[in-house]
């Protein structure tokens, strides 16, 4: 049996000096210029076939197992943040403004170092890994859509078509050592709303000439609040916020329009379906019946990242195997948080799981997209020795 703890241990110099490098050179989103210049320069070196520009600056490797089998993709993120870096690490960002303050300088190394160790043992492996290194996890920055979306729609997913993914995220929330590996729903779906509510001004001590949009706007808030308490399932969760609201000039002018704005999230397809739709009816059914006209723009951030069952208790297994002494959570680990690999989970059964990275000791526990986030780079051997058994496990076992 392939001791993958004791390989990534070895090949610990590899990755961290590939974590450090990117961590001093951080790019953001679809900016990844350098970063995936090197992820490419690395795959070829170990004769792996290269596509470069896929999704812009995503770079695809694909790796074929001597045995023919399922297709596997390892995914991986590699841009950084608009952050000012406050670690005071000696490999802190060069790049003024920009920072690693995710961890996706590590998955990046992880990726490398996974590629290395099961290109070594491409005997084993029955299928082929395809290799995913992600630009713009973080945002669209500009574009219409972020990473994930952008390489699909550069065919991420076809020849060879992709029948399973995995990912990882470094977790600072929780200490080296522990791991979340749970089927089922992971993270939420999130969308945001924008609601104009259009009434007609006029002299605030004049209100029947006028149609007052504050008055419906204030309705439609307290009327929202019905949908997570009278329509969706106790036993079910769903979360709508309205978190901003604005309109009027002066004390004396009922104002033209009123706009909201807010979020909405969700785990279940079927209960989104529905807080859409009672969203939609209670925003325009509430404005009408009090005079007003209302304009709603939903968009969708991301859908909710859910595991596959079969696949996490494979990479639970897996993860009992290789790292025995871990803090394993297999279940009841939900965030709010949006992550896009749910936009590849949601195309292909996978499984999302978290490495536990932080240390307390060392100070190396603030939490991600802060400025002086840093992680012990230890969870690099964890992660990757993990995500290269994992990998192996999954195809082999399919
Ligand atoms: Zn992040
Ligand atoms: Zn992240």
């Amino acid at each position: 049996m392939t001791d993958f703890l004791t390989e990534a241990k070895s090949l610990f110099e590899y990755t961290q000096s590939l974590r450090r490098d990117f961590h001093m050179h951080p790019e953001l989103g679809f900016r990844e210029f350098r970063t995936s210049g090197i992820v490419a320069k690395e795959l070829e070196a170990l004769g792996i076939e290269v596509t470069k520009g896929v999704g812009k600056t995503g770079v695809v490797g694909l790796l074929e197992g001597a045995n023919p089998g399922p297709t596997l993709l390892l995914r991986f993120d590699m841009d950084a943040l608009p952050i000012v870096e406050e670690t005071g690490a000696e490999y802190a960002s060069q790049n003024q403004g920009v920072m690693h303050a995710c961890g996706h300088d590590g998955h990046t190394a992880i990726g490398l170092t996974v590629a290395k160790m099961l290109n070594a043992h491409r005997e084993e492996l029955s299928g082929t890994i395809k290799f995913c290194f992600q630009p713009s996890e973080e945002g669209t920055n500009g574009e219409d859509i972020g990473g994930a979306e952008m390489m699909m729609r550069d065919g991420l997913l076809d020849s060879p078509r992709v029948d399973m993914a995995l990912a990882l995220h470094l977790w600072n929330e929780q200490p080296l050592g522990w791991l979340g590996i749970a089927g089922g729903p992971m993270m939420a779906g999130a969308e945001l709303f924008d609601v104009k509510v259009i009434g007609r001004g006029g002299h605030g001590a004049i209100p029947q000439v006028a149609v007052d949009p504050v008055m419906a706007a204030a309705n439609i808030v307290n009327a929202l609040q019905s949908i997570v308490s009278r329509n969706v399932s106790p036993l079910e969760t769903a979360v709508v916020s309205v978190t901003t609201i604005h309109g009027g000039t002066a004390f004396n002018i009922i104002p033209p329009e009123v706009t909201l704005g807010g979020t909405i999230r969700t785990f279940d397809k079927g209960v989104r379906q529905r807080v859409l739709e009672r969203f939609e009816q209670i925003v325009r059914g509430t404005a009408e019946a009090l005079g007003c006209q209302a304009e709603i723009a939903l968009k969708r951030i991301t859908p909710a990242l859910i595991n596959d069952l079969s696949i996490s208790e494979k990479v639970q297994q897996t993860s009992r195997r290789i790292l025995p002494d871990s803090d394993l959570r297999t279940a009841g680990y939900l965030t709010m948080g949006a992550e896009d690999a749910a936009y590849l989970l949601e195309k292909v059964n996978g499984c999302f799981f978290f490495v536990g990275s932080a240390n307390r000791e060392r100070h190396l526990d603030y939490g991600h997209h802060h400025p002086k986030f840093d992680f012990d780079e230890e969870a690099l051997i964890r992660g990757s020795a993990l995500m290269a058994a994992a990998a192996l496990d999954v195809l082999n076992t399919k």
